[in-house]
């Protein structure tokens, strides 16, 4: 028997409804990234075009089902659930959601619950995140400079911004700030970026831009690898390893000279897969076992049918068998096509 085949027995003898989730490479998934709508209220131009076509509003999950979806996971030893997008502050009654997931937390599967926001309506939630128990937000902010956010979002919102993560940490949430590193674009004001962020008690995290979906731009003029960011940085500051782990990719320094953690999200330049123990669904319901591959297994249809809890059950099995090992984004072609058709927006970061 082959090795493979040798795996694949053993995750399938794991298979029934409340067996943790390994796949043939031993990693066992804790973390689910549910995304609950594509759409957005920004267009930033390294995610998405100005003119982006959406899903149908008819194909996405109700929240009914969003939450059942979510509960299934915390059966199968999922502990954190981040909600992501597209913007899920743009969905109604998102907050509802929230809530009956809240409920999971203290004893009852769910260890973490929280989100990824671009914050333009985190001023009017972050109270009632906090009562549903959310303690930390991951928030997307690439600059500093309204001008240059406006270029970077093709909308003028950056004072909203500003409010909203402004309110979440009065509501007592924890902020982490992730900035897209983009050549010639935010370069230069990246340690403004971070110092702010530390100024304020926010950890800070620099993201490689990545091949996902066509966004007008040519992908190569935007990709800054973070080696050389990391160089630059240790030319004005004191950078140590540090062993903190926040349970997605990111790899930690402390930074000496501000007091802050600095993380760093390197697709390209160091790969982060052994460890990976994230699944990503979309507002669909499709899940995808890898960020950089086009594996998918319809969760949607399985939660339709008649045996939902047993047909979720063997579609997380099967997702099991055809996690891939790593992926293999590509960043070294001009013109090339994306990697994958599909933009972050549909499955979130
Ligand atoms: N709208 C929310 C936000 O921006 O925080 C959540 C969804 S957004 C797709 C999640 C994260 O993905 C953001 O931090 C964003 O900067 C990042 N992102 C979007 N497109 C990306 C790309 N092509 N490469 C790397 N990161 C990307
Ligand atoms: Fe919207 Fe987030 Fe994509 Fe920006 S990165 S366009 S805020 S989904």
């Amino acid at each position: 028997m082959t090795e493979v085949a040798t795996r694949t027995r053993d995750v399938l003898k794991l298979a029934d409804e409340a067996a943790p989730l390994v796949d043939t490479f031993g990693r066992t998934i804790s973390y689910l990234r549910l995304s609950v709508t594509d759409r957005c209220d920004l267009r930033c131009t390294y995610c998405m075009p100005e003119r982006m076509t959406f899903l149908p509003k008819r194909d996405v999950l109700s929240l009914e089902e969003l939450y059942a979806l979510a509960t299934g996971f915390i059966a199968r030893g999922v502990t954190k659930i981040r909600i992501t997008g597209g913007e899920p502050l743009v969905r109604r009654d998102i907050v509802d959601l929230f809530t009956a997931l809240g409920r999971h937390l203290d004893g009852g599967g769910l260890q973490e619950l929280t989100l990824t926001t671009n914050a333009t309506q985190l001023a009017g939630h972050a109270v009632a995140l906090y009562k549903a128990g959310v303690r930390r937000v991951n928030i997307s902010l690439d600059t500093l400079d309204r001008a240059m956010f406006e270029r970077l979002t093709r909308r003028d919102a950056l004072p909203q911004v500003l409010q909203g993560i402004a309110a979440a940490k009065d509501a007592g949430l924890r902020v982490k700030l992730n900035a897209v590193a983009l050549k010639g674009v935010n370069e230069d004001e990246l340690p403004d970026l971070i110092a702010w962020a530390h100024e304020e008690g926010h950890d800070a995290t620099l993201i490689e831009v990545m091949p996902l979906g066509d966004v007008e731009e040519e992908r190569l003029d935007q990709y800054l690898p973070l080696n050389d960011v990391r160089a630059r940085l240790e030319d004005r500051w004191t950078l140590t390893d540090n062993a903190h782990q926040s349970g997605g990719p990111a790899r930690y320094v402390d930074v000496a000279e501000t007091g802050g953690r600095l993380g760093f999200i390197t697709p390209h330049t160091s790969n982060f897969c052994d460890g990976c123990n994230r699944l990503r669904v979309t507002a669909t319901g499709q899940l995808y076992p890898c960020l950089g591959g086009g594996e998918r297994v319809d969760l949607r249809s399985a939660l339709r049918s008649d045996d939902p809890q047993g047909q979720l059950a063997a579609a997380l099995d099967k997702t099991m068998l055809i996690k891939p090992e790593r992926h293999h984004f590509r960043m070294d072609e001009r013109g090339a096509a994306p990697h994958l058709p599909r933009h972050m927006s549909m499955t979130g970061g």
